[in-house]
């Protein structure tokens, strides 16, 4: 139990960058990270219900933290690709640009010093945890395709192929790496 409240403690300590009072660069945590879920979002995930399930808020609050985005140039509208009737929240290249002054930067600068198989491991651990707690909450959190149940691979080498069993959609391989805030979890 100790060793688990001493764990407790870093993680609060390191959660410094990214939960803060008031604005850093102009932009709240929440917003902050809502512009980093939308810059690494796939296509059906850039959406304000998705926004909203990232951030466990409702959908009217997700859009109010959109119109700041896009009152600062940051994301804009555009229709869907997927669905004439809905939106789409696509970051522009300034947003792009800005998030290199995201406050998260130092801590993301801090695991890239880590050897290679202790960021491994400690990304396992952590997901571990998460998977733990969208359990114990009832809920699920965004995550990229490859260890969704629902994605769907054939081929192999350069003729592999990933299609979306749940939207029915093909998948660039690219595009496996991007967050999903529909992704299932193969259990
Ligand atoms: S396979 Fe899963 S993570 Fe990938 S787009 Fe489909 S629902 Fe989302």
């Amino acid at each position: 139990m100790r060793l688990a409240i001493e764990i407790l403690q870093l993680l609060v300590q390191s959660a410094d960058s990214w939960l803060f009072e008031g604005s850093l660069a102009g932009l709240s945590d929440r917003e902050w990270m809502a512009l980093r879920f939308l810059a690494r979002a796939n296509r059906f995930s850039r959406t304000p219900t998705a926004l909203a399930s990232f951030l466990g808020t409702t959908r009217s609050v997700a859009s109010q933290i959109a119109a700041v985005l896009e009152s600062k140039g940051l994301m804009v509208r555009k229709p869907s690709a997927e669905d004439k009737r809905s939106i789409a929240l696509c970051i522009t290249s300034e947003g792009e640009k800005f998030l290199e002054r995201d406050p998260i930067n130092v801590l993301r600068d801090q695991l890239v010093t880590l050897e290679l198989p202790d960021r491994s491991q400690l990304r396992d651990t952590l997901r571990r945890v998460l998977d733990g707690l969208d359990v114990a909450k009832r809920r699920h959190n965004a995550d990229v395709c490859g260890r969704c149940m629902f994605l769907i691979e054939s081929g192999e080498g350069k003729d592999r192929r990933f299609k979306c069993g749940l939207f029915r959609k093909s998948i660039a391989p690219k595009d496996t790496t991007l967050l999903c805030a529909y992704f299932e979890g193969r259990g």
